[in-house]
């Protein structure tokens, strides 16, 4: 796949997500690209991961549930009661079954892109981060700090980024934090340290 067909994906997204929902995409898509520059790897398939990373996000949180047991993923309690993080679940099942997407790393980096997961491949890393740094994305706090390091050091901004997701889901509730992102910034802290 390279960039002109793209083009067919792009038109999809763009009918289904709103606009500020794929002003993101394409602010992943291409941060991706960066990022796959900087570090070694595919730059179309980053590209073309970045893009259909959120595609289940054409979805309301409410129905996530119901779409998952409709495609026959299993939901966690965890999930039904947080049902925003299912759309990396549902969104992997769209990308391969709408979009016909069979590239294995294409659909796991999908799939995590929100909780991460321990020992991530450079793909996964790549989405992970590029979905917390991409230019329309709110700023928080020490986000110029985490763009800067994610061009020098990719592990270091990863570590970083869960770090302050869990300290945010912390704040808001602790049982906000999902059992998977816990696991993913326990693993990454014990590997830096
Ligand atoms: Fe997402
Ligand atoms: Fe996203």
């Amino acid at each position: 796949m390279d960039f002109s067909e793209f083009s067919a994906i792009e038109d999809k997204l763009k009918k289904e997500l709103d606009t500020a929902r794929y002003r993101h995409t394409l602010g992943v898509a291409h941060t991706a690209v960066c990022l796959a520059m900087k570090y070694g790897y595919d730059i179309n398939k980053a590209y073309l991961t970045g893009l259909l990373h959120d595609c289940a996000k054409a979805y309301k949180s409410k129905e996530q549930v119901s779409l998952a047991e409709k495609f026959g993923l299993e939901v966690s309690e965890a999930e039904k009661a947080h049902p925003q993080i299912l759309h990396a679940k549902t969104g992997a099942y769209i990308a391969k079954n709408t979009y016909g997407i069979k590239d294995e790393d294409v659909l796991n980096a999908i799939r995590y892109h929100t909780t991460g997961k321990p020992g991530m491949n450079l793909l996964e890393k790549i989405i992970y981060v590029a979905d917390y740094i991409e230019p329309n994305r709110t700023v928080m706090s020490r986000l110029d700090v985490i763009r800067k390091t994610a061009f020098e050091d990719l592990d270091a901004a990863l570590l970083m980024i869960l770090e302050d997701t869990v300290s945010y889901l912390n704040t808001k509730s602790p049982d906000n934090v999902d059992e998977m992102t816990e696991k993913t910034y326990e693993y990454y802290l014990k590997e830096r340290t």
